[in-house]
């Protein structure tokens, strides 16, 4: 059984707060554990606002000690990881080699367990769709106790239903990502000064490029 206490947890947005018990998670051995005695929701960096990562009085597993890398295949530039891994630490260890993940949110702090769950967004979620098309497969334990892995050819609706699928359907354990070659970690910014809220429209339906497009406003 992992180790744990009782305390009061919340989302980022601070509403609502509960009481779980809480405790870490670093294998599958820890979670089939808390499953004898608990229902069980997994928890990254709880950097979601609501009330997804929280369990009032159940276990919260804290998956953030699942942060180890297995494999790197540099070539195709696929990573390995464990779903505690966060995007913080991805970047620290792979930024300085030309690589970057390919989604990223407004905050680097959130694992991969947690970015699949709720298949989060970058700013250039118009071009790059969201972080489903970054991951090729993942590790998953089931509620019975089975450890599957999914991908487009294997389990598909398992791998498709866990992209929003809030933690609900079991707790990820490894995945193998895509990221993204870079030449550098500055980016290239283009302002654009406007009068008027109409006129704003304007150059931003005429740019179609990612990470460059100006926010109107
Ligand atoms: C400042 C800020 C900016 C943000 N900007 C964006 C943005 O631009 N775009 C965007 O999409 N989101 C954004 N978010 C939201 C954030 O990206 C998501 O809420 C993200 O899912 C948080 O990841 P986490 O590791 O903190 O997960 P948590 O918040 O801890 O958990 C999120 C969900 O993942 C599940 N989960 C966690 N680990 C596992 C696991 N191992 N297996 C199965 N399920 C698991 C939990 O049960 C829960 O349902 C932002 C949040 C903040 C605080």
């Amino acid at each position: 059984m992992p180790v744990h206490k009782t305390e009061k947890v919340t989302g980022w947005g601070n509403y609502p707060v509960v009481e779980s018990f809480t405790g870490s998670i670093r294998s599958a051995g820890d979670v089939q554990q808390a499953l004898e005695q608990y229902n069980l929701v997994p928890r990254g960096l709880g950097r979601s606002y609501g009330d997804q990562a929280i369990n009032d009085h159940n276990f919260v597993g804290d998956c953030t000690h699942m942060n180890y890398f297995m494999d790197w295949n540099e070539q195709e530039g696929i990573l390995e990881c464990g779903a505690g891994a966060s995007l913080e630490e991805i970047i620290t260890a792979f930024a300085p080699k030309g690589w970057l993940p390919m989604i990223c949110p407004g905050t680097k702090f959130v694992t991969i367990g947690g970015a699949i769950a709720n298949d989060i967004h970058g700013k250039a979620h118009h071009t790059d769709g969201s972080f489903v098309n970054c991951v090729l497969s993942f590790n998953i334990l089931l509620a019975d106790g089975r450890i599957v892995t999914a991908s487009r050819d294997e389990h598909p609706d398992l791998f498709w239903a866990n992209f929003g699928g809030l933690g609900l359907l079991g707790v990820i354990l490894t995945a193998r990502i895509k990221l993204r070659k870079i030449e550098t970690t500055y980016f290239k910014q283009k302002s654009i000064k406007i009068k008027t809220w109409t006129t704003c429209w304007r150059p931003w339906t005429l740019t179609t490029t990612s990470i460059t497009t100006p926010w109107p406003g």
